[in-house]
């Protein structure tokens, strides 16, 4: 740290994201990416788009902007598109978040969203999930705090129900409520409908998963128009480009390609489901996974071990050392070739360590 670091920065802990090995002799399940190519249009529409990189790209993305809203059935000034969702999460932060709106999330969560939380100096509070990792909806009911969900949750990707959702949104009419909707392709409800029905939901969504553009950076948040301006003024107050011009591309071509969305989504889901039969026969615990991960402990071998001894053999999970959850391992979902040799190393590795006990 520079002596010339603002004080309000100094005791900053920053996110830590999963490792990126710069080589790919790795099994990457570590960072929820899509184990698919993004669609091919996505890829030509992209390309195309480098020809024009001397220009500034549209600021409000019009295009893009247009087509989701006939996919998702709202109005185009009830979506904002940023830069990944991260970016909308950080801007929901800052709109929404403050003395008066302290922040509310689950214990076990999505850990960006203490640092949005520090980075913009609001206060907040972190809400113990239930034993099993499930939300205790009564914690959530007429708070009046601004509420951050990650629906399903992550990393234990258990989904809540829409009219638990409604529920909450509607005990707490005075404040916000965020339903971070990232892994929601994988298997659970989504509250975009419910933007027509409460003026205090906001919900953001990635292309970065299901759509397979993690590193194109995409996404968005669907809400009532005045929290969407809201946003808007926190956009052009930092960067109006937030989106870039390729990007931009890419999204319009994923979006026009949803066929093969679908048929990647559903290939991950069976995946998932193959992967979790074989972890349960191999003694594992798991919660239930809406998402296109599982979050996994075993009875026989901490979760630090046993993520290092994958790692040593080729195959990267995510660990997290929160003592709440450091037993377990955050799987991604990847081919299903991945999977298999994934399930053949545990199995190996869980026979040596019996051996050696
Ligand atoms: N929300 C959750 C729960 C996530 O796990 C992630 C991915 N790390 C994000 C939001 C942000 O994803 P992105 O910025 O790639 O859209």
């Amino acid at each position: 740290m520079s002596r010339f670091l603002s004080t309000k920065y100094s005791e900053l802990e920053p996110y830590t994201p999963g490792e990126q090995p710069k080589n790919t002799k790795y099994i990457k399940l570590n960072t929820n990416e899509s184990p698919f190519k993004p669609s091919a249009f996505a890829q030509q529409l992209a390309i195309e788009s480098v020809k024009n990189m001397q220009l500034y790209c549209d600021p409000e993305c019009t295009e893009l902007v247009e087509t989701l809203s006939k996919l998702y059935g709202v109005d185009k000034d009830e979506i904002l598109f940023t830069n990944g969702s991260d970016e909308i999460l950080n801007f929901a932060f800052m709109a929404f978040c403050d003395e008066r709106h302290p922040a509310v999330f689950p214990d076990i969560t999505y850990g960006f969203y203490s640092v949005f939380a520090e980075l913009n100096g609001v206060p907040y509070t972190e809400i113990p999930l239930n034993e099993d990792f499930s939300i205790n909806m009564e914690d959530y009911l007429g708070i009046n705090k601004t509420i951050f969900l990650a629906n399903p949750n992550a990393p234990t990707g258990i989904a809540l129900p829409q009219d638990v959702i409604g529920q909450i949104v509607r005990s707490n009419p005075d404040s916000i409520v965020v339903i971070d909707e990232a892994y929601v392709d994988f298997g659970a409800d989504s509250s975009v409908n419910l933007i027509h029905k409460y003026d205090n939901l906001l919900v953001t969504q990635t292309f970065s998963k299901s759509r397979s553009m993690a590193g194109a950076r995409l996404g968005f948040g669907i809400g009532n128009k005045e929290i969407i301006n809201d946003l808007i003024r926190i956009k052009y107050s930092t960067n109006p480009y937030n989106v870039n011009r390729m990007t931009q591309a890419a999204g319009i071509g994923a979006l026009a390609d949803e066929k093969y969305t679908q048929n990647n989504l559903n290939t991950i889901i069976k995946t998932r489901d193959y992967t979790k039969n074989e972890l349960i026969r191999l003694g594992f615990k798991l919660t239930d996974s809406s998402a296109n991960f599982l979050f996994a402990s075993h009875p026989k071998i901490s979760g630090e071990r046993l993520y290092l001894e994958l790692k040593s053999r080729g195959i990267l999970v995510r660990h997290f050392s929160n003592p709440r959850i450091c037993d377990y391992n955050r799987i991604s979902i990847g081919t299903l070739g991945q999977m298999q040799a994934l399930i053949e190393n545990i199995e190996k590795i869980l026979k040596d360590s019996e051996e050696t006990v």
